[in-house]
């Protein structure tokens, strides 16, 4: 079992986020077969859950639904090892892959201890990005599982962890995956559009951006009644949802060999996240001058601190001189969002308490 010898693109896999119930198991598995779209099921059983007392999977005890899905349902099935009795279990059930979780791609003494479970084995391990947009942590959990196990290994691509709020509940950094892509040129690289959107609007976009960067497959969370699901409820979508998410996708060769098309493609990637950032981070300071505006309000403060702007201006220079980028630039951009910061601020002092 390989997933680059797969044709055609994408190579879906799909299933609930965590195995809750033998029922819930088999018909989710049951729905998705059905949908003709479909060609790996998962399903979580050791759930590692950033604060404890949620839900935190069934375990063992999930391991024969996932023999059963295979067996009765005819889908290969995986699910996440985070040590290596969980890869004695797996390999006792003869599951088809195995993935590697975010949490666990951080740490290399994890990384190492569930490689040497695999060691001699020929299981295909999927590996996600580490929590934090660390490339080489990435690339060096996938080095340590190809000196391991005999199958194939490959990436998977689920997002970064945000400071503050933004659209995704995971920055996807597309430079990220792409870096990947261009140290390791023959790895299947799949994206988990889920883990990066958090919610079902942004499934589809998600989805469509990475079949537009040329990556494999995706991994996408199913539930057969995603409302009542025991963890990431807010982001998974029913099978009937799924299907129309693939069918919908736009699928375009991908020309390898323009080497330079790449290579503007990749950078104009980096542009674009860049950009992506900075809106992000200009909204962020604007509703921190709201802040500041009913602050200003409540303590009849004047809008314009004179002094203020004076050492933001000081400070910022300071900061361009050193990173070898124009004061001039830098100055015309924090003019237009102090213009911004005292508009927003004087619309809170005009407006009634
Ligand atoms: C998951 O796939 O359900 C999961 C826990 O993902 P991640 O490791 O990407 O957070
Ligand atoms: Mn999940």
């Amino acid at each position: 079992m390989t997933f680059s010898n797969s044709k055609s693109r994408p190579v879906v896999i799909s299933g609930p986020c965590s195995a809750e119930s033998r029922d819930q198991v088999l018909n989710t598995a049951r729905e998705l077969k059905n949908t003709g779209v479909v060609s790996f099921y998962r399903a979580g059983l050791w759930k590692p859950r950033t604060r404890p007392n949620n839900f935190e999977g069934v375990g063992d005890e999930g391991m024969s639904w996932l023999s059963d899905v295979k067996r009765e349902i005819g889908l290969p099935v995986m699910t996440e090892v985070a040590d290596a009795s969980h890869v004695e279990k797996a390999l006792e059930y003869e599951l088809d892959v195995v993935w590697i979780g975010a949490r666990t791609t951080v740490s290399p003494f994890a990384v190492q201890a569930i490689a040497d479970a695999l060691k001699g084995t020929d299981v295909p391990v999927l590996v996600k990005n580490p929590m934090h947009a660390d490339l080489n942590l990435w690339l060096g959990a996938i080095e340590r599982f190809s000196s391991s196990t005999k199958g194939e290994v490959a990436a998977l691509h689920r997002g970064f962890s945000n400071l503050g709020q933004t659209k995704y509940r995971n920055a996807p950094m597309w430079e990220l995956p792409i870096a990947l892509k261009s140290e390791l040129p023959e790895i299947a690289l799949f994206c988990d559009p889920s883990h990066i959107s958090g919610k079902p609007e942004l499934i589809p976009y998600v989805s469509q951006k990475a079949m537009d960067l040329g990556m494999k497959g995706l991994m996408i969370e199913s539930h057969i009644n995603p409302s009542v699901a025991l963890s990431d409820a807010k982001q998974q979508v029913s099978p009937e949802q799924l299907k129309s998410i693939i069918q919908n996708l736009q699928i375009r060769d991908v020309i390898a060999d323009e080497s330079h098309n790449l290579e503007l493609q990749s950078l104009r990637m980096k542009m674009d996240s860049i950009d992506e950032q900075l809106v992000e981070l200009l909204k962020g300071r604007m509703d921190i001058a709201e802040l500041v505006g009913e602050y200003k309000r409540d303590n009849d403060l004047a809008v314009l601190q004179l002094e203020r702007w004076r050492d933001i201006v000081k400070t910022r220079m300071i900061w361009s001189e050193e990173l070898g980028i124009s004061r001039e630039f830098i100055r015309t951009i924090l003019e237009q969002v102090h213009k911004e910061s005292i508009r927003i601020q004087t619309d809170i002092l005009n407006k009634e308490k």
